[in-house]
């Protein structure tokens, strides 16, 4: 039944599973956001890279089994791959009950004119402004029992998520959040994302709708701040990484200039972490291989946060404060020494400053 599933799956460009994945109890767990949800939903995903291949597999799991999910992903190998990983979790599990539906859509559009809820990863602010256009551009949405739910967990700027909130909202084809995450892949694969949101309340609303929010985002992640009006969540998250694209750069300058005046790193970092130098890339994520034997940098930088991902949020942060014209006198040098970093250990988590800067020491 599974083999000719997939080759149904795969022969057709809009195609419906029968998939039970994960195989396990933890679909019969209890669901926070049931009376707030229709039965038998449809929901939607597109974007399944890294990050949007996980979450979608833990949304998945965790909505009702009587609920669709029709994903998309420009690479369709992406989609395939996903319906393929859902089948081989159910046949190995002897499950092949006609439930947990996984189905393929060919545009964003029709994704959009059939889920409750429709959410977003992808890279770059164009991605979805182009993903966000080709669903607005044919016209009015079909009205669904619900109020459409768009929720955009990529990182983008401000102005993106506000002008594309302003879309949908005055053609009145749903709502839209900006809901960018944090917790990396790791985060993603396990659930336990954070999300900063921006999202309206409509008139009368004493809150269900933050609740309904909540209720979505708690299937892909533990914690999430509502920071206000769309185009906060994102703000929320670039001011943050901006932080850190600093404090990562500082503690690998502070780091190398104190081994090399002779102390012993680890020493040094545990100094730190008792004063008031303590920040996340030193305490947690220390640049100096063998300091934080869980960092990246104790795995030749291996895996982590990309130090590619790291240059395009402050690059984005920059663009969004020259907007509302507001200084960032450190961002403009952080972002050349991300510019060299990334061209010499593209791939290599961010904390690699420190292997750069010592290779620039004398
Ligand atoms: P990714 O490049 O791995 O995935 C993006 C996916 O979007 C790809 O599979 C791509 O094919 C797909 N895509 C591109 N254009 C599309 C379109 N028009 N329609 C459908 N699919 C399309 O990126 P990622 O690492 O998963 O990151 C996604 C977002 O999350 C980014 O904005 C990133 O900054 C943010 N983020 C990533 C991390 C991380 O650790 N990877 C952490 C926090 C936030």
């Amino acid at each position: 039944m599974h083999t000719q599933l997939a080759s149904v799956l795969r022969s057709s460009s809009r195609t419906v599973g029968t998939l039970r994945w994960p195989p396990t109890s933890q679909f019969n767990s209890a669901r926070t956001f049931s009376t707030t949800q229709h039965r038998d939903a449809t929901w939607g995903f597109i974007g399944l890279g890294q990050m949007g291949y996980n979450m979608a597999k833990n949304l998945r799991a965790k909505i009702p089994a009587s609920d669709t999910l029709i994903i998309r992903d420009v690479n369709e190998a992406a989609a395939e791959r996903f319906v393929t990983e859902a089948e081989d979790t159910a046949r190995s599990s002897g499950a092949g009950a006609d439930e947990y539906r996984v189905e393929i859509a060919t545009t964003a559009r029709e994704i959009a004119e059939k889920s409750i809820v429709v959410i977003s990863s992808l890279p770059e602010p164009q991605h979805v402004t182009d993903v966000f256009h080709s669903i607005l551009k044919p016209g009015k949405l079909p009205v669904l029992e619900q109020e459409r739910l768009f929720i955009d967990t990529s990182t983008v700027d401000p102005v993106t998520s506000k002008e594309i909130a302003n879309a949908i909202h005055t053609t009145q084809a749903g709502r839209f959040v900006d809901a960018p995450v944090s917790g990396g892949v790791v985060g993603a694969q396990a659930g336990t994302l954070s999300f900063m949101f921006g999202a309206s309340t409509p008139t009368g609303d004493s809150g269900e709708l933050l609740d309904r929010i909540k209720g979505v985002l708690s299937l892909m992640g533990k914690r999430m701040w509502h920071l206000g009006e769309p185009g906060s969540g994102v703000s929320g998250k670039l001011a943050n990484n901006y932080i850190l694209a600093i404090n990562n750069i500082a503690t690998a300058e502070a780091m190398n200039l104190g081994v090399r005046w002779g102390l012993d790193p680890k020493a040094l970092a545990d100094m730190i972490n008792s004063s008031t130098g303590r920040c996340w890339p030193s305490e947690v994520n220390n640049p100096v291989p063998g300091v934080v034997e869980t960092a990246p940098a104790s795995r030749d930088y291996k895996g982590g946060f990309g130090v590619a991902l790291m240059h395009k949020d402050l690059r984005l942060a920059l663009t969004a404060a020259d907007k509302s014209g507001t200084p960032l006198v450190l961002g403009t040098h952080a972002r050349e020494v991300y510019d060299a970093v990334e061209a010499a250990h593209r791939g290599k988590d961010f904390s690699v400053v420190y292997q750069w800067l010592q290779e620039k020491s004398s």
